[in-house]
């Protein structure tokens, strides 16, 4: 599943279009998690790509007109081709804008958990991205809001990092990666984690994050970037799908555990 560094890598490939026109939109297959409007043509056809955003895992694309909303859902790629690339079984759409090589940038998405949702609101107070905690690399997540978040809860502090109305964007491998880097168990409670441990794991989750970003993203699921270039953070991961292999600080073998379906390694020397 492409998580916030995939998403961002994504992003921040799209960024060439910008300035350019839509000259053509197709469609291949709307479904997806909701149906693609099939009226996406009229809208963007003319219209020139003003920004691109992202909120949490979704890529904000904004035209004068609107905002296409687009979440790669589980196994969503969006990809710069061009013309006479052959089409694939999943791709679902295209958007071709009018640029010197007249490059598609297309939707492919075989699982089709993913959308791209058309609104002429405010994106930001679109019911899927309203109630979203605050991005793991602002400001806003700091030491005091995350140790007042974490009080409350009974959860694992796995889960309770991955649950996005505390904080978006921290996926299971990134997760699972913080909590090594702040030696926290995967599934200690989260009211049970000290305040000098909530500030390493505010910390832990924007390095890890960052850094990921600036290694392409995690390759595992397939994912590439929109010229299909792997990332190469995977080679990096210190517990994320490391069981039985030895920890990088003790050499004591990485635990598996099943955490809320999903997942989770850990190193019980190293972390507490
Ligand atoms: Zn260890």
């Amino acid at each position: 599943m492409p998580e916030l560094p995939e998403v961002e890598i994504t992003r921040l490939g799209l960024k060439s279009l910008i300035n350019y026109k839509v000259s053509e939109v197709v469609i291949r297959n709307s479904s997806l998690r909701w149906p693609v409007d099939r009226s996406l043509h009229k809208i963007l056809i003319g219209r020139k790509l003003i920004s691109l955003k992202r909120r949490g895992k979704y890529i904000l694309a904004e035209f004068p007109n609107g905002t296409l909303i687009i979440h790669l859902g589980m196994s969503g790629h969006l990809c710069i081709v061009s013309k006479d690339r052959e089409i694939m079984k999943h791709d679902h759409v295209d958007i071709v804008f009018d640029n010197v090589s007249h490059k598609i940038v297309r939707y492919n998405d075989p699982r089709r958990f993913g959308c791209i949702l058309w609104t002429e609101k405010n994106p930001l107070k679109h019911k899927l991205l309203d109630n979203l905690g605050p991005e793991p690399l602002s400001s806003d997540f700091d030491v005091d809001y995350f140790f007042q978040k974490l009080r409350k809860k009974t959860a694992s502090i796995k889960n309770t990092i991955m649950n996005s109305h505390v904080v978006v964007g921290v996926g299971n491998i990134y997760a699972s990666e913080a909590l090594f880097h702040a030696k926290i168990r995967p599934q200690r409670e989260a009211h049970k984690v000290s305040m000098t441990e909530a500030n390493n794991l505010v910390l832990a989750i924007k390095e890890t994050i960052k850094n990921a970003i600036l290694k392409g993203g995690s390759s595992i699921n397939n994912f590439f970037d929109v010229n299909g270039k792997n990332g190469y953070f995977q080679n990096e991961h210190q517990v994320y799908g490391r069981k039985d292999k030895p920890c990088i600080l003790c050499k004591n073998p990485i635990q598996q555990i099943i955490l809320g379906q999903r997942s989770s390694f850990y190193c019980k020397k190293c972390q507490q």
